[in-house]
């Protein structure tokens, strides 16, 4: 990977010229540069064959001005220390930008789960929780779902804290599932607050949403969802993919039934009544709508002069490359930001840990209502200053969350 890729040099630079823009003194670049702390663990777990095999694990805690350190867990086989150092400072943003009350972090372990059966995962699971147990914890540090992970895995790692401790600790994992102290719609509200974002982003550009055409990269939680909500707004998924391929329909595919088709085989492909189409293709598909809901960096400077999408809503985080952002904000594409558009994830994982402290939980349209209202007022402000200061949308969230973090570190006496 070039250094032009390295996330954590993305999300550096970012934060640099905010910190400039508002003026700050450098030390509020100096501590937001990394991670406050960098856990890289060893975890050790007996195969079903009865051999011992050792899986790299990573905690991120990035900064905790704002709260707890909070962000998912993602089981993948290519993470490497700087994406998931990335990934924390990326939500030590995007909790700023929603003004949910905490920082960032992030965890991975290198593994392609579906080389495990489902005892090893959950031997995994458990001896990862063993392994940062003590720095993780309701009130320091909150991990969640991220990419291949899920309630079943929160469930595993939340129980096994809960045994290392000797009490119920229901809020040290967000993402749960509901008979275990989850909150109705956590699992699909990262895409609900996708699809939120592409509404107000049409309302803003006069975009009609009734029969406006939709692709979608990555067909996981996060991409699935965001099918289903903007179909149901009449918009049309015409084209889908995954890490096996993808497929197309003019005509328009339903999300649904897509979703079933996944649960069934493993994935898109060959998906009845569709075309072929590849991951690359399907980025610059003639559409309205675009949703990159897989991994980083895949808009870049080759594609995106390319890219003929209205909007694009970033499900995955670090989808966009700098320089691809500063093509697409030229043509006039509309980019709402990974740091808002994907927050709704995060949002519940709030909801849910609230509910987990008081023990009294809410209605699945309590929740909706809740993340709505939180995420059209982010949008409002971030598209707010994108006009009145001409500046990308992504520049404008960057701003917004710098300026809350800055203010919370001077408060403490940090800088
Ligand atoms: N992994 C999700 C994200 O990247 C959710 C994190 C959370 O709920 O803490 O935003």
């Amino acid at each position: 990977m070039t250094e032009e890729l390295n996330p954590l040099r993305i999300v550096a630079g970012q934060i640099k010229d905010a910190c400039e823009q508002l003026g700050l003194s450098e030390s509020v670049y100096e501590i937001l540069k990394e991670p406050q702390q960098f856990y890289d663990v060893s975890i050790p777990v007996r195969m079903d064959d009865g051999s011992v095999r050792t899986f790299k694990g990573y905690r991120s805690q990035h900064n905790n001005a704002l709260g707890q350190y909070k962000g998912g867990l993602r089981f993948h086989p290519d993470v490497y220390p700087d994406e998931v150092k990335a990934l924390s400072t990326w939500m030590t943003i995007k909790c700023a930008i929603v003004n949910v009350p905490y920082g960032g972090g992030k965890g991975a372990v290198a593994v392609d789960p579906r080389d495990l059966s489902k005892g090893e995962l959950e031997r995994l699971s458990r001896g990862f929780i063993r392994a940062i147990g003590h720095v993780i914890g309701p009130e320091r540090d909150i991990p969640a779902p991220d990419v291949n992970t899920n309630p079943q895995i929160m469930a595993w790692m939340t129980d096994e804290f809960s045994k290392m401790r000797g009490y119920q600790a229901l809020g040290v994992v967000t993402g749960k599932p509901i008979m275990f102290g989850g909150s109705l719609g956590r699992s699909t509200a990262t895409s609900r607050g996708v699809v939120v974002c592409v509404e107000e982003a049409a309302k803003r550009i006069g975009l009609d949403l009734d029969g406006a055409t939709v692709a979608i990269q990555g067909y996981g939680n996060v991409g699935s969802y965001s099918g289903v909500f903007i179909q149901e707004l009449g918009a049309k998924v015409v084209a889908v993919t995954d890490v096996y391929g993808g497929v197309q329909d003019p005509d328009g595919m339903d999300a649904m039934a897509l979703v079933k088709h996944v649960e069934e085989t493993g994935s898109v492909v060959d998906f009845p009544g569709s075309q072929p189409i590849s991951n690359e293709d399907l980025l610059t598909m003639d559409v309205d709508v675009l949703i990159p809901a897989a991994l980083e960096n895949v808009i870049t400077s080759q594609n995106a002069d390319q890219v003929k999408a209205k909007i694009i809503s970033e499900g995955a985080n670090g989808p966009t490359t700098p320089e691809a952002d500063r093509i697409l904000a030229e043509k006039g594409t509309l980019v709402i930001p990974d740091i808002l558009a994907n927050a709704g994830g995060v949002t519940v994982s709030y909801f849910e840990w609230v509910q987990n402290n008081y023990g009294y939980y809410w209605t699945a349209d309590e929740v909706d209502e809740k993340l709505r209202m939180l995420l059209v007022q982010a949008f409002a402000n971030i598209y707010d200053m994108h006009e009145e200061q001409g500046v990308k949308m992504r520049d404008a969230a960057y701003l917004a969350a710098i300026k809350r973090i800055a203010e919370a570190m001077e408060l403490r006496g940090w800088v």
